[in-house]
């Protein structure tokens, strides 16, 4: 028996349909796939949540902006239907870019000033294609439930809003950042990374574990906390940081001056050639 894939959109909507008319309550876990354990923990916290477990599987195109890694970003179908087997996934939903964006296809949504900043400012139109697809992956799967990591800070607030804002009735679970042993977030990208830079990228890690190491000794101002961060990550040759910012962890606004209220400290960094991001939310 192998799990079951549904690869033409019309047919998952039709699938949804048919769960929405039993009355099954359905849970949905947008991915790109090349599946590791953080995907597996927003499955299995999925299986608990409903009755019907929809993992999607879509390098979507609309997010990646020219020059980024598309063409080359990993892919392994056949492990990741091993990999939804065992986690006792329903249906996997693997649409075509094409079915997903044919001829003439021009919609996007924006949520505009959380987009701002962080990896919208680098990765420009990057948020508008979160955004579109997963408002189109909840259309065609009507999920009750969707789970996402707080690895991709910035992308579950903004998914947040775009769903408040629609008025979509859909609850959204935030899930923990799941760490290789040594501290290293996994990220289906960590294949990108030769053993050298697999050791050179555990600075992301350990510049969040100073800032924690600071901020639970009691330091509250900001500049220290973001400049502690810069210098563990900036100690080590061989990465560039591409921005270390500390923001409020709802609206993400920069937090200035003394911290008062619960603020993410965001890093994102190339390693050689490949950029890694990763995150720490401080709770005053
Ligand atoms: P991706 O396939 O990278 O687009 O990620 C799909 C989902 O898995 C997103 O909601 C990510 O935030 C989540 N995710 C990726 N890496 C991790 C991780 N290390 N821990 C928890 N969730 C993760």
């Amino acid at each position: 028996m192998t799990v079951e894939t549904v690869r033409s959109p019309s047919e998952m909507r039709v699938r949804a349909a048919a769960w929405r008319a039993e009355g099954r309550r359905i849970v949905l876990v947008p991915t790109m796939g090349y599946l590791h354990a953080g995907h597996i923990s927003l499955l299995d916290e999925g299986r608990r949540r409903g009755d019907v477990l929809v993992l999607s599987i879509f390098v979507n195109p609309a997010q990646f902006g020219p020059g980024e890694d598309l063409s080359r970003y990993p892919r392994d179908l056949d492990r990741d239907l091993a990999v939804a087997q065992r986690a006792r996934v329903d249906v996997v939903f693997v649409p075509e870019p094409a079915a997903m964006y044919p001829p003439g296809y021009q919609t996007f949504v924006e949520v505009r000033e959380l987009q701002k900043g962080l990896c919208g400012e680098r990765r420009a139109g990057h948020f508008v294609g979160v955004a579109t697809v997963v408002l189109k992956l909840c259309h065609l799967v009507q999920p009750h439930v969707t789970l996402f990591g707080t690895k991709d800070y910035q992308q579950l607030q903004v998914i947040r809003r775009m769903v408040s804002d629609l008025d979509l009735e859909l609850e959204i679970i935030g899930m923990p950042i799941v760490r290789e042993t040594d501290g290293l977030a996994l990220s289906s990208r960590n294949a990108y990374l030769s053993g050298d830079e697999r050791r050179r990228a555990l600075l992301l890690s350990q510049a969040l574990s100073a800032v924690h190491a600071r901020f639970v000794a009691g330091e509250r101002h900001t500049f220290v906390l973001v400049e502690q961060a810069r210098t563990v990550l900036e100690s080590g040759s061989g990465v560039r940081v591409d921005y270390v910012e500390l923001r409020d962890a709802e609206t993400l606004v920069p937090a200035e001056g003394t911290l008062v209220s619960p603020a993410v400290l965001a890093v994102a960094a190339y390693i050689g050639a490949t950029r890694l991001i990763d995150n720490l939310v401080l709770s005053p």
